[in-house]
């Protein structure tokens, strides 16, 4: 069976880090990009997105490379949208250091009758107003709607966040996260209040504890692939998705889509930017699913 299509929208960014052992640089980044380049091996992934003029030949390279289609790229006169960050001795927690949205400010995303249908969305970490967009062109009953999130929409954005929670299927977020939409700290307690908003199935991402999912059944939970080293745990989280929702693609259970999501984002971790995936093929791939398996 070929895998179904994926029809993805989140950001494509210009990123400045600075890590806890000192190493600081550019790289590219958004969730869309880290996304695309861990599912697009594995399933054809759509891309929904937008980028200024100034957008660097090595990022549309890998869009022509990993994505399947580009048709939904929107190439505006302006700036790429910019983020640095700061990460926190733990390596988990962040500071955004800006912001800065150019063309992404009046971003209209426009989808193709063809990806209006898809049996899959993912709505990657942007504005909650724009996942709201994409999820009005849908034009197919079935489709599979996943979802990820951040502080910063549910602190500002929460009345269109809770919006996008009535329409979704999944919904996956941290410990952080669920504590701050829910008020709640214990994840099981705060993942059955979240369920209470819309979707049926959360899944909990815990650093390097794992990740669980919990929906009406039973909470299944993942361990982590234990990864060499710690270099940037930056686009862990659209890795993760990237994996999971490629999994679905290709037919498997959500359980299977949590073994393939911890699979991918051990590569994200293990390098700087996009570099710790540039080593995530089809076959390293393979390799560390079966190691999660045998873990859980
Ligand atoms: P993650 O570490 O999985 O949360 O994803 C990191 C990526 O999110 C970075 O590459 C950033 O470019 C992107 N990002 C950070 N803040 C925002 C934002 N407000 N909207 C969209 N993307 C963002």
């Amino acid at each position: 069976m070929n895998p179904k299509t994926i029809v993805s929208v989140g950001s494509i960014a210009l990123d400045w880090l600075e890590l806890p052992d000192g190493t600081k640089g550019e790289a590219l980044g958004g969730s869309l990009t880290y996304f695309t380049r861990s599912a697009g091996i594995l399933a054809p992934v759509n891309i929904v997105g937008v980028v200024g003029t100034d957008f660097p030949k090595e990022g549309m390279n890998l869009f022509r490379e990993y994505a399947a289609s580009l048709e939904d790229l929107q190439i505006e006169e302006g700036e790429s949208f910019r983020w640095g960050g700061r990460y926190h001795d733990d390596w988990e927690n962040r500071t955004t250091l800006y912001t800065e949205l150019g063309v992404f400010e009046t971003f209209s995303p426009k989808l193709s009758n063809s990806n209006k249908q898809s049996p899959l969305l993912y709505l990657g970490n942007i504005h909650p107003a724009l996942q709201l967009d994409v999820l009005s062109q849908m034009a197919f009953d079935d489709t599979v709607i996943v979802c990820d999130t951040m502080n910063l929409w549910i602190n500002t954005t929460r009345g269109d966040l809770d919006k996008v929670l009535g329409r979704i299927d999944i919904l996956l977020l941290n410990e952080n996260e669920a504590e701050l939409l829910t008020g709640i700290e214990q994840v099981p307690e705060a993942a059955q209040a979240i369920r209470t908003m819309g979707p049926k199935k959360i899944v909990v991402k815990q650093g390097g504890s794992g990740s669980t999912l919990i929906s009406s059944d039973r909470d299944f939970h993942v361990g982590v692939y234990p990864i060499d080293k710690l270099m940037d745990p930056t686009g862990a989280g659209d890795s993760f998705a990237g994996g999971l929702m490629a999994a679905l693609a290709n037919g498997h259970s959500f359980e299977e889509g949590l073994i393939w999501g911890t699979a991918s984002a051990s590569f994200c971790v293990e390098g700087f930017g996009l570099e710790g995936l540039s080593r995530m093929t089809p076959e390293t791939f393979r390799e560390r699913v079966e190691v999660v398996r045998l873990g859980t």
